[in-house]
């Protein structure tokens, strides 16, 4: 039967980073490690959140994280974390930051190397309650990895692999939506894609688990009646708010499992020959996906029409398409520079991938192709 945990704690609304020293001394942290990039660093966030708080303001700050995790960037961070004898995480930005710092918190508990615990490699029981503690500090409203309990990571010879327990999920999420509102109206629309992509996935996914199903449509909701007025203007608080309860509640049923636009899009993350961000891929894969999908999922794909106010019989790819093209973002895998080569390579990590075990229609190399090629 099902698995129903809920979750971690979390802090949501705007101005609730300001109590960030007293959450950091709530988990008995005294030394924290930053871990941001440069992006986040030079729109001046760290600098903010430094400010409310004596033991980051003396804390280290590693901003080398790449747009997808490497393995390489876990043990540059870690070099940092144990030069400083750091005691815990805040990790501030995007998916990637917060990822990265799951990986970090694993390795300064545990010993190396970082493959031992990837899920695909039977590593989940390998991960224990001794993870170093972590806070998150989401400045995207999307990747929902604040609440999740996977960090993805590509290791040095290019897998890019899930590291999953509950262990690794933070500690602490802090949601403020005030770190958004300066988030540029591309990045604001591809994160919540993936925000969208999360809730329709783990929806989709035949794991029994009706309080997540009940959460991923609210998410879907959410994101739906306002991702358009939060590309349109960033200032837009309500619409900020409302994005980041989409992708909060998009992590929240993570549990479930994603499905094949995540098996996708992994190893597409993890090529070295060009650098594809993950909301884009998600957004980009998702009609292809759901096509492929809709025959093993009917009765679900009715009420996901319901909860966007679609009529009965809508095309629900081509609506997503649509909204895609409105948002502005690359409609195929063309524009995104994604080389026509890969298609083989990439439907074999995605069979691999742990995504696939829970999309709702089995997915073979051949119908991964299909879909990769309908997306070109
Ligand atoms: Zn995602």
């Amino acid at each position: 039967m099902a698995l129903i945990t809920y979750l971690t704690t979390v802090k949501f609304g705007f101005g609730e980073i300001a109590g960030i020293e007293a959450d950091l001394a709530g988990l008995g942290v005294k030394k924290p490690l930053i871990i941001a990039d440069k992006g986040i660093v030079a729109a001046g966030i760290v600098a903010t959140v430094q400010a409310l708080s004596p033991a980051l303001a003396a804390a280290p700050v590693f901003d080398g994280t790449p747009t997808n995790p490497t393995e390489e960037a876990v043990e540059a961070a870690l070099v940092v974390y144990r030069e400083h004898a750091c005691d815990g995480l805040v990790a501030i930005g995007g998916g990637s930051p917060i990822d990265l710092a799951k990986g970090v918190a694993l390795l300064a508990t545990h010993p190396g190397p970082l493959e031992t615990y990837a899920a695909i490699l039977g590593g989940i029981p390998k991960v224990t309650s001794t993870v170093a503690p972590v806070i998150a500090v989401p400045t995207t409203s999307g990747t929902g990895s604040e609440v999740g309990r996977a960090a993805l990571i590509s290791l040095k010879d290019g897998r890019k692999l899930g590291f999953i327990s509950p262990h690794l999920i933070p500690r602490l999420a802090i949601c403020d939506p005030e770190l958004t509102l300066g988030l540029p109206g591309w990045l604001t629309a591809a994160t919540g894609m993936d925000a969208v992509t999360h809730c329709i996935e783990t929806y989709l996914s035949p794991r029994e688990n009706p309080p997540a199903d009940a959460i991923a449509l609210d998410g879907l909701k959410r994101a739906a009646a306002f991702i358009e007025r939060a590309v349109k203007d960033g200032s837009d608080r309500e619409a900020r708010k409302e994005m980041m309860m989409a992708a909060l509640q998009g992590g929240m049923t993570f549990q479930k499992g994603l499905g094949a636009v995540h098996a996708l899009s992994h190893p597409l993350g993890g090529l070295k020959e060009v650098s594809l961000h993950h909301g884009t891929l998600n957004a980009v894969l998702l009609p292809a996906v759901l096509r492929f999908n809709e025959p093993e999922a009917r009765t679900k794909y009715a009420e996901i029409r319901k909860t966007l106010g679609l009529a009965a019989d809508a095309d629900l790819a081509a609506w997503i398409a649509e909204l895609v093209s409105r948002l502005g973002l690359p409609g195929n895998l063309t524009q995104m520079g994604v080389p026509r080569g890969v298609v083989a390579a990439i439907s074999e990590a995605a069979v691999k991938d742990h995504s696939t075990a829970s999309n709702p229609r089995p997915a073979t190399a051949a119908d991964y192709a299909a879909m990769l090629e309908a997306s070109f």
